[in-house]
């Protein structure tokens, strides 16, 4: 499905859906449940934690039942997603009765605590250390000298054969929608070799295809001032620049998530014409017009956007564009929301989700004046919505005809389902092969050439 077909409850474009682990303990082991609800970020704070329980004996258990407590990874960022939060809460509590609490929603233990008093503890977002001593205390650890040996790259939630990659927590910046940072902190850059390293076993674990994440991509390194650190014998600056030459040089896909339009991004862009890293920038712009911008206290808001794609596309003419955007934001006249659909119109957005503005307890955008009606914020959605389409299918039909690298993701009895360099999982379209995939398997990359395309997805045949 393809991701402008939705508006997810959830101001956030990366949206993933709730994961479960699979495998069971031997006996004795014990054993430790985990739901990890929300985005892509909190999936790799699961992975982390799971990674240190493997490592210290724990079993994880795919189902309630089986374990010997639960740990549940919550989602704060909406009303609707923490709604959605304390059900799975309660949900661990009715099947197996003890549920520790982490992630986000962690940040407001009352909430938590308020609605389900048998918890056994809350932790906040990245308290990896106090969610393993909850973990010790509710399950002591039974040290096995026969334990198998960690797998090079952790425990991954995600497919092996595509893995988010986190360079950085927190944000810098007070988007007023927005309460990442008073539940995240300020920036936290990772040091580039570490990131790198972890890169590097990804890749070595058979990973094709990294994703970079993070809350905004290009301030990577800014809190380290750009540090520099070995890496193969030469040095890497902690530089957004400098950390994607160095991952394009591994060998698998690097895509870029969450990047703001300052103008060094035009740095990244010849490494995605040399084919160091994907034609493909995930930009949340979430408006056009400087005013509204200014009222939402973006990053780079006064940046001549429109100039700036027209650059990258004179370097790069593959280059495939996501975004995201927020209609009805308080204030929002209708005159700056043409401002936007005239924007759209020009920028020529390969792949778009659309939000309509809803307070987020905490925000300060709840304050301002002139909140936009209920039925003027549909209306714009669906304005908005029907141009963004519109180009999205003029987009696809403009690579019927086409050879196209593809990635495979599933293969099953009617076909395979893949993704082209221009669509991220989880978020874009795909590309089906519905003849002759037999021998394809997840991970491997192939050359179509595209024969039909949809509103969203396209289909292809192996060449
Ligand atoms: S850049 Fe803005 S929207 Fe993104 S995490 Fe920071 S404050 Fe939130």
């Amino acid at each position: 499905m393809g991701a402008m077909s939705q508006n997810p409850p959830d101001l956030r474009p990366d949206i993933a859906p709730a994961a479960r682990l699979e495998g069971g303990p031997r006996p004795g082991q014990p054993s430790i449940g985990m739901v990890s609800l929300g985005c892509p970020k909190a999936l790799v704070d699961s992975e982390r934690i799971l990674t240190r329980l493997r490592a210290e004996g724990y079993a994880v258990s795919p189902d309630y039942e089986g374990a010997d407590a639960v740990i549940v990874n919550t989602c704060g960022f909406l009303d609707s997603a923490k709604a959605e939060s304390l059900e799975a809460i309660g949900e661990a509590l009715k099947a197996n009765g003890r549920v520790i609490v982490t992630g986000c929603l962690g940040a407001e233990p009352d909430y938590i605590t308020g609605a389900h008093p048998k918890v056994l503890a809350v932790t906040g977002p990245h308290q990896y250390e106090q969610v393993l001593d909850a973990v010790h205390a509710a399950v002591p650890p039974a040290p096995d000298p026969f334990i198998d040996l960690l797998p090079a790259s952790g425990v991954s939630l995600t497919p092996r054969h595509y893995s988010y990659l986190k360079i950085s927590e927190g944000c810098n910046h007070k988007c007023r929608f927005c309460v990442i940072p008073d539940m995240r902190g300020k920036l936290q850059s990772r040091p580039a070799h570490a990131v790198l390293r972890e890169a590097e076993k990804l890749v070595e674990a058979g990973v094709r295809e990294l994703l970079v994440i993070s809350q905004d991509t290009s301030a990577y390194g800014v809190d380290r001032k750009h540090d520099r650190h070995l890496w193969k014998g030469g040095e890497v600056r902690s530089h957004i620049t400098d950390l994607a030459r160095e991952l394009g040089g591994l060998g698998a896909w690097v895509r870029l998530h969450y990047v703001y339009p300052y103008p060094h991004v035009r740095e990244l862009i010849p490494l995605m014409a040399e084919g160091l890293v994907l034609p493909y920038l995930d930009i949340p712009f979430q408006h056009a017009h400087p005013d509204t911008l200014r009222r939402m206290a973006r990053p780079a808001a006064a940046a001549k956007t429109l100039d700036e794609i027209a650059r990258w596309r004179a370097i790069c003419p593959d280059i495939a564009l996501r975004s995201t955007f927020i209609v009805g934001y308080p204030g929002e006249t209708e005159d700056e929301f043409q401002t936007l659909l005239d924007w759209l119109g020009e920028a020529r957005l390969d792949r778009v989700g659309c939000f309509k503005y809803e307070n987020v307890a905490g925000a300060r955008s709840n304050d301002l004046p002139d909140h936009v009606p209920e039925e003027v914020k549909q209306d714009r959605w669906d304005r908005f919505m029907q141009k963004a389409q519109a180009i999205s299918e003029e987009k696809l039909a403009a690579r019927v005809g086409t050879r196209q690298e593809v990635i495979v993701d599933e293969v099953d009895d009617e076909g395979a389902v893949c993704r082209t360099k221009a669509d991220a999982p989880e978020i874009d379209g795909n590309l089906f092969i519905d003849e002759g995939f037999a021998a394809l398997r997840p991970g491997d990359i192939v050359t179509v050439e595209v024969d039909e395309a949809g509103d969203y997805d396209l289909w292809g045949r192996l060449v």
